[in-house]
């Protein structure tokens, strides 16, 4: 493994350990307020196929909104560029589960990453396959080469008990004729999606195509064309923090993803996929030790897409 990213995770990992870790753990979801808020790992997949992880890396996690990326891939490669009539690539400035544009932009979600994109998504994803809960999974496990990645029924059905918010967004888009489906049918299938769970290698070898020009790294598969996987990690370089998406442009310099379970994913296209868990959230909803860990590393590394 290259040294040189082996001794900066090491250094940083253990500089971040000692110091204060603030924030709460999301506890909204009933189910993720049991996570241990102490857990903390990192793992980097590069795309010369090595790897290194460091801390908590067996453990897996719930990467919540993390999926909405590979829901998007999913569906983005069968529908090709006729998705964006239904949701659109504009930062939002919003929270992730805000309401409040979808009334002047008459149902059209801002982007796919905020709770209302990515129920539009899953309600194409219910149009586009037979099976969609058992495609997204099957798709989720190619990406990772691993078959023991699974759904968690308990923090999907924890998060139904709570959703009202989500079911209101639904039921709005809904009233604009963006959703096709049964309300209920999109939110059970959408809580499902988001409680999928990684360890933070997995989680990057899910992502390590959208860093190599849209082909896994092991057997070279196409998942997106060079010009979609392109796309998707501007989104993500956008969108992918909701209303803290420029400032973690601006400190971390590359395009990622966060979700409430405390995963960060964050990639170089040509050069690596990082990971960072850490389940105590900031304000705005992403994990304060992922945010300040991947500042950190890109700042020691002095590589940057820009
Ligand atoms: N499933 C979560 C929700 O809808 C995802 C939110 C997130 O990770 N930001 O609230």
């Amino acid at each position: 493994m290259n040294q040189h990213y082996q001794n900066i995770i090491e250094t940083i990992f253990h500089q971040i350990k000692n110091e204060e870790n603030p924030g709460e753990v999301a506890s909204y979801i009933p189910e993720l307020a049991n996570e241990d808020p102490e857990h903390f790992a990192v793992s980097i997949q590069l795309i010369n196929e090595e790897n290194y992880s460091y801390g908590d890396h067996q453990t897996k996690f719930s990467i919540q909104s993390i999926s909405k990326v590979l829901l998007l891939c999913l569906v983005y490669r069968d529908m090709d560029e006729k998705i964006w009539e239904r949701v659109d690539v504009e930062p939002s400035g919003n929270p992730f589960n805000s309401l409040v544009q979808l009334e002047s932009d008459n149902g059209i979600p801002r982007n796919p990453f905020l709770n209302a994109g990515a129920l539009v998504i899953t309600d194409i994803l219910i149009d586009l396959f037979d099976d969609p809960k058992k495609e997204f999974l099957a798709f989720v496990r190619d990406l990772t080469d691993s078959k023991t990645i699974s759904y968690s029924e308990t923090v999907a059905e924890s998060e139904l008990k709570i959703g009202f918010r989500n079911a209101a967004l639904c039921n709005f888009i809904k009233s604009f004729g963006n959703i096709k489906n049964d309300p209920e049918d999109v939110l059970n299938l959408y809580s499902l999606i988001c409680s999928v769970e990684m360890t933070t290698l997995e989680l990057c070898n899910a992502f390590t195509f959208l860093a190599n020009g849209g082909k896994k790294i092991i057997d070279k598969k196409e998942i997106l064309t060079k010009s979609q996987a392109k796309r998707v990690n501007a989104i993500m370089q956008t969108c992918g923090f909701y209303d803290e998406s420029g400032e973690f442009s601006f400190r971390v310099g590359l395009p990622g993803k966060s979700g409430v379970g405390g995963g960060i994913v964050a990639l170089f296209p040509g050069r690596y996929v990082i990971t960072v868990w850490s389940p105590k959230l900031n304000p705005k909803g992403n994990s304060y030790r992922g945010m300040k860990f991947l500042e950190q590393f890109t700042t020691a590394t002095e590589e940057s897409i820009f």
